[in-house]
């Protein structure tokens, strides 16, 4: 029987593994939106996003509400590593009857508690009194947390019943009973600034209206506050004492009950409900259900009522009434004694089972107790009792492996090392439980290397922390802000851009400014786009991309096909004359028309040339500058298409028909409108940025005649390189320009592209390295290196969900050593600066729109924008931000958009399709 006994309050390893799994899908079941009320591990985010750095320094104040006292303390920290924090506390006896009043009496007896205790400790000539004294609230009741200072209690527990405080911000209730002990009753002081803004008071009387509350907790997370050690955060807690309770830090994007989804989050496990569904049945034995059916609370709390110190006495107590009915114990000895509800405490048992030699304290007991036991009952009871230990140490070591794994996983790491802060009644007093910690949860979960170290008043000292980097976390913001205020554009600023370009694109159109513009306004000579009954074959030649190809297009009823063939230039006729050039590029057509097998053919070609260019005529355009590495000799000034017929006819390739020159922006309109015809404006975002768009002829002032449209190409990168935009470039900015070949020059163009955004990017990691808010400080010389960042790491590093441990992998590519707090922060700036880049490219965008309504005297628009370009395609967040910029500043327009494929090449194609149908 006794056999028996034991061997049902021993689990097997397999069934451990087995609930393991089980925590971890009731964890999953818990964060998750959808499933999370029906979780019994209840996952609470508590908005703590960091742990202690070491750096906290300050006064800080907490109270803790308990079973019948309040204590206060105040923590001074020096930031020293935390190393030696002062402390000072007082405990204040709760009156009778105030745990089932009303919830003022109990508010204010806090705020009186606080009142007290800062009176009898605080020099009030010590210190400036325009500073604020922040203040830890533990409370240890559950709560519907929402912010760091914001919990609504859901329920009371532990014998608290007070009246009007279910369903209201108990820090709100603390903060106006604090407010009123300071206002003599009358109810004011909402004037309570947040943290989050400065620490200037609008109250100057009295020394308590400095105090506001800050943090609300429970005592888990306090636990873990403070076990951080030099170089390794602490992010597992552990409390191990009347209850049972466990919180780690979670990858926030995962908590999502909560808002946060970038960094860290700590999450209140709530662990010990796991099991009241039922899953941890086939372990709970009858002495179990002795115990349960006899607490407040039947059914409820079935983790903790195994593990939990508050049980412990209790089990040994049934399983030996159990064992005396069983005549396995007790023969000789009356032990109804035992029938007695608490006679066997839970401090007994740890007596006993930490009792290395022999019986004698079996027997010291059990004598205390009034029974006679033998030697053998003496035996058996050790016996009993450690299996019920052994098992509830057993138990939350199964409990932490399942968090672990969880941790590992999540984190996408293949082995995780970990602090663990330990704490509570069970943990201090039972000597082989640490060891038991660590050797299980390392069978049941290899791949985490957790060390643990005993926690010191977590609910005082950490509750400060708690505080502390609260406020660390607060002021690091403040400092971030600041940094990144410049590149934030109000609605005001967008609507300002909106208007300068507004301006440009008339100064650029009119004859008479034509020449001084920034914005050039370039006549395409394209003067309608696609409406679909374009048909036949079509050459397509693309120069100035990433590839240069040579395309055959056929353009049929059931659609657009195309053959292609990507040539290689090789640097040295870049770099050589203009015919050395051209000859190269007939070789190349001549190759693909053998190859095409359409030498006696002659086609139409279009020509799509990205260099900035002076059209006269569609099949007429004067290089105004080479770019992109370009420099072959004798091109400048001239005009391309001719360059191109001379070499045919050096080649003596007279298949050829060339009718149209385009660039890439032109290209991409005509792509989309062969599918929308609605597609009147083209637009460009990836290396650089360019538009065009569909203008009426009588304001193109540049080129006779009234009727009709001409596409327009912008050229719109240069927007602001008469100094209009200066009031918006930053520091930032005006650094990343002078090292580009053009400064001054190409200015909208280095706010908004892929060629910039990253160097953008790496200004401002530089110099928050400086302000010692990234890196703790330590200065990389990697981050020196010019282009390091490269624009696609924006976009991965802003995709939402995105581990933080694969953000960290980006960055150690760059050798950066980045902590997951500097990974939140390098999203924040990525952020800002591709949210202006499409911000403003949603104002130039806003402009050319509202110019096409006005100028075609319309209350509404509907257009279609065709866009290419890499950085338009792959962010994340640009295209939808841009949308919501050009949407909010352009009203009465109704703007679609449509992602080209292969504008260039297609584009080029349908140009010289629709000259013909024209002609
Ligand atoms: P181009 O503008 O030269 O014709 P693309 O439209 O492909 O070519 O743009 C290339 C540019 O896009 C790169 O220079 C880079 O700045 C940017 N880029 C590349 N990959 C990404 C990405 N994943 N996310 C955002 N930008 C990117
Ligand atoms: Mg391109």
């Amino acid at each position: 029987q006794i056999q028996r006994a034991l061997r049902s309050l021993t689990v097997p390893l397999e069934r451990l593994h087995l609930m393991k799994g089980h925590m971890i899908q009731d964890m999953c079941r818990g964060l998750s939106h959808e499933t999370h009320t029906q979780a019994k591990v209840r996952m609470l985010p508590t908005y703590i996003c960091s742990t202690p750095n070491g750096t906290e320094k300050g006064n800080f104040l907490v109270v803790e509400l308990c079973q019948s006292l309040v204590r206060t303390l105040l923590v001074t920290l020096y930031g020293d590593g935390n190393l030696s924090p002062q402390m000072v506390y007082k405990i204040f006896d709760m009156p009778e009857g105030i745990r089932q009043g009303e919830g003022e009496a109990l508010f204010d007896f806090i705020a009186q508690c606080v009142s007290q205790f800062l009176a009898e400790t605080t020099n009030p000539n010590n210190g400036s009194s325009e500073e604020c004294l922040p203040l830890g609230f533990v409370f240890p009741f559950t709560c519907r947390q929402t912010q760091l200072d914001k919990a609504e209690l859901i329920s009371w527990s532990k014998g608290f019943s007070c009246s009007g405080v279910v369903g209201k911000d108990v820090v709100q209730l603390l903060q106006a009973a604090i407010n009123k002990q300071d206002m003599g009753g009358n109810g004011g002081g909402s004037r309570w600034l947040s943290p989050w803004r400065g620490w200037k008071s609008s109250h100057s009387n009295g020394q308590h209206s400095r105090v506001q509350v800050v943090a609300l907790m429970n005592d888990t997370v306090g636990t873990m506050m403070t076990c951080s050690t030099e170089g390794r955060p602490c992010e597992v807690a552990v409390v191990a004492d009347k209850g049972s309770n466990c919180c780690f830090m979670a990858e926030a994007y995962l908590v999502e009950t909560a808002e946060e989804t970038s960094g860290r989050m700590c999450v209140n496990t709530e662990w010990g409900c796991f099991g009241d569904d039922g899953t941890l049945n086939d372990i709970i034995t009858p002495y179990d259900q002795c115990v349960d059916e006899e607490s407040s609370n039947p059914g409820e709390k079935r983790f903790e009522k195994l593990v939990g110190s508050l049980y412990l006495g209790e089990i040994v107590r049934h399983a030996l009434i159990g064992l005396t009915t069983e005549k396995a114990l007790f023969t000789e000895t009356n032990a109804s004694i035992l029938k007695e509800k608490g006679v066997f405490t839970t401090q007994h048992v740890l007596d006993i089972i930490n009792n290395e030699d022999g019986t004698t304290e079996v027997k010291r007991v059990l004598h205390l107790l009034g029974m006679q036991p033998s030697e053998r009952d003496c035996g058996r009871v050790q016996q009993i009792c450690r299996a019920v230990v052994g098992r509830a140490a057993t138990l939350h070591a199964t409990g932490l492996a399942a968090i672990l794994s969880y941790m590992c996983q999540t984190r996408e790491m293949e082995q995780l090392l970990v602090n663990v802060g330990v704490e509570g009644e069970l943990y201090q007093g039972f000597k082989r439980f640490e060891e038991i910690l660590q050797s299980v949860s390392r069978l049941l979960s290899p791949e985490c290397m957790a060390t643990f170290l005993p926690s010191r008043d977590g609910s005082g000292r950490g509750a400060a922390m708690v505080t502390a980097v609260a406020l660390r976390m607060a002021a690091q913001r403040r400092e971030v802000d600041e940094v990144l205020a410049p590149l934030r554009l109000t609605r005001a600023d967008l609507e300002q851009v909106q208007q300068l370009m507004r301006q440009e694109m008339e100064r650029g159109l009119a004859k008479s400014t034509h020449a001084t513009a920034s914005v050039r306004m370039l006549p395409t000579f394209v003067c309608h786009t696609p409406d679909g009954t374009e048909r036949g074959d079509f050459l397509a030649l693309d120069l100035g991309g990433t590839n240069f190809r040579v395309l055959l297009v056929h353009v049929a009823e059931e659609g657009i096909s195309m053959a292609s063939e990507i040539y290689v230039i090789p640097p040295a006729i870049m770099q050589g004359t203009g015919e050395a050039l051209f000859d190269h590029i007939m070789d190349c057509i001549m190759d693909f028309q053998r190859k095409q097998n359409m030498m006696l053919q002659t086609l139409p070609l279009g020509f799509t040339f990205s260099f900035p260019c002076q059209q006269v005529g569609l099949d007429k355009a004067l290089l105004l500058t080479w770019t992109k590495g370009f420099s072959a000799s004798g091109c400048v000034g001239q005009d391309v298409v001719h360059l191109l017929r001379e070499a045919a006819q050096r080649k003596g390739n007279s298949g050829l028909q060339v009718v149209a020159l385009v660039n890439d922006t032109v290209g991409t309109m005509m792509a989309c409108g062969y599918d929308d015809p609605k597609c009147e404006i083209g637009l460009i975002v990836g290396t650089g940025t360019n538009a065009c768009y569909m203008e009426e002829m009588r304001n193109v002032g540049t080129v006779e005649g009234e009727l009709g449209r001409m596409c327009i190409n912008m050229e719109w990168g240069a927007f602001g390189d008469n100094g209009c935009l200066d009031r918006i470039l930053t520091h930032f900015d005006k650094v990343v320009d002078e090292s580009t070949i053009n400064p001054g020059k190409q200015r909208f163009e280095k706010l908004v592209s892929g060629m910039y955004l990253g160097e953008i990017v790496r200004q401002i990691l530089m110099v928050m390295t400086e302000k010692q808010l990234l890196f703790q400080g330590r200065s990389c010389t990697k981050l020196q290196t010019r282009n390091i960042f490269q624009t696609k790491f924006l976009s991965t590093i802003e995709l939402n969900g995105l581990a933080l441990r694969q953000i960290r992998a980006i960055l150690q590519e760059l050798e950066l050593d980045a902590s997951f707090e500097d990974s939140v922060l390098m999203r924040q700036v990525c952020q800002a600066v591709s949210l202006r880049a499409a911000q403003l490219c949603g104002a130039g965008l806003a402009a050319v729109v509202e110019n096409m309504q006005e100028k075609r005297g319309l209350t509404h628009l509907t257009v279609t924008v065709g866009v290419d370009g890499t950085l338009y395609k792959l962010h994340p967040c640009f295209s939808k931000n841009l949308q919501n910029t050009l949407k909010e500043l352009a009203p009465n327009c109704n703007v679609s958009f449509l992602l080209s494929e292969d504008g260039s090449g297609k584009g080029a194609a349908l140009v010289a399709a629709v000259a013909c149908r024209a002609a």
